[in-house]
């Protein structure tokens, strides 16, 4: 296989408490932009930075199918799930490597508010030894990274993110400049919570599941972090 033909795919990786259009809209651009093959869903089994999720997983991941089901290029990757445990990039990242071949340009897509922590990933320099890192913007997030990270990142940015990415099957920086959605799921389950409807922020589809199993509205199911 030609390097041209090297096949693309996007991994967008995340807690999906619940799925929302500011990932979707994320997901499709990048996509789109970067002429993708394929781009997966990724939820993480335990965030490693982060409290528990509300939704159980199979609730995350039922929702995360849910959303995907619209757009044939969305496919939903279960592996930090099946892994268990804290889920680390890297660990994802060598997964589908192993899986994936030497000549497939994987792309880790990643807002601006979660690149601005990378230095507290699990082995944060070798994320790109096996990915390209594509951060987007987010709304009211601004790049702020320490000194080594803003070094590690300086030498890694690619002004022409299509050469980058016909050049290697990772090891660059891309940033994109996408459409700004200021949604998070934090705001969502708080207006579930109150009684408010999110409609419009996410898939009509996913809002029915959460109704229906009152994701968010029921007591505490489970015990979690408390941080
Ligand atoms: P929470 O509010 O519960 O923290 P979230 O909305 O930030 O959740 P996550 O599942 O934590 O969603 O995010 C997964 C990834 O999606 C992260 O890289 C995050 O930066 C990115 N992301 C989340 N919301 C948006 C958005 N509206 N626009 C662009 N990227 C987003």
């Amino acid at each position: 296989m030609s390097s041209s033909a090297a096949r693309r795919i996007g991994i967008f990786g995340g807690t999906f408490d619940p799925v929302h259009n500011g990932h979707l809209r994320t997901a499709l651009e990048v996509a789109e932009l970067l002429a993708l093959d394929e781009l997966r869903l990724v939820p993480a089994s335990v965030p490693p930075h982060r409290g528990a999720p509300l939704a159980t997983a199979m609730e995350r991941l039922r929702m995360l199918e849910l959303a995907a089901d619209a757009n044939p290029g969305f496919v939903v990757d279960d592996r930090e799930l099946v892994r268990g445990g804290a889920s680390y990039t890297i660990d994802t990242l060598r997964s589908l490597r192993a899986e994936l071949g030497a000549a497939a340009r994987l792309c880790l897509i990643v807002g601006l508010d979660a690149f601005a922590a990378i230095d507290t990933w699990k082995e944060w320099r070798a994320l790109a030894e096996h990915a390209h890192l594509v951060v987007v913007q987010r709304p009211g997030a601004a790049l702020a990274l320490g000194e080594e990270a803003g070094r590690w990142a300086a030498a890694r940015f690619a002004g022409d993110p299509a050469a980058a990415l016909a050049g290697a099957a990772q090891g660059a920086i891309l940033r994109l400049e996408l459409t700004q959605l200021a949604i998070s799921a934090t705001h969502i389950r708080a207006l579930l919570a109150e009684g408010r409807s999110p409609r419009y922020l996410l898939p009509d589809a996913v809002l029915d599941y959460i109704r229906e199993n009152r994701i968010y509205t029921r007591a505490a199911a489970h015990t979690g972090d408390t941080d």
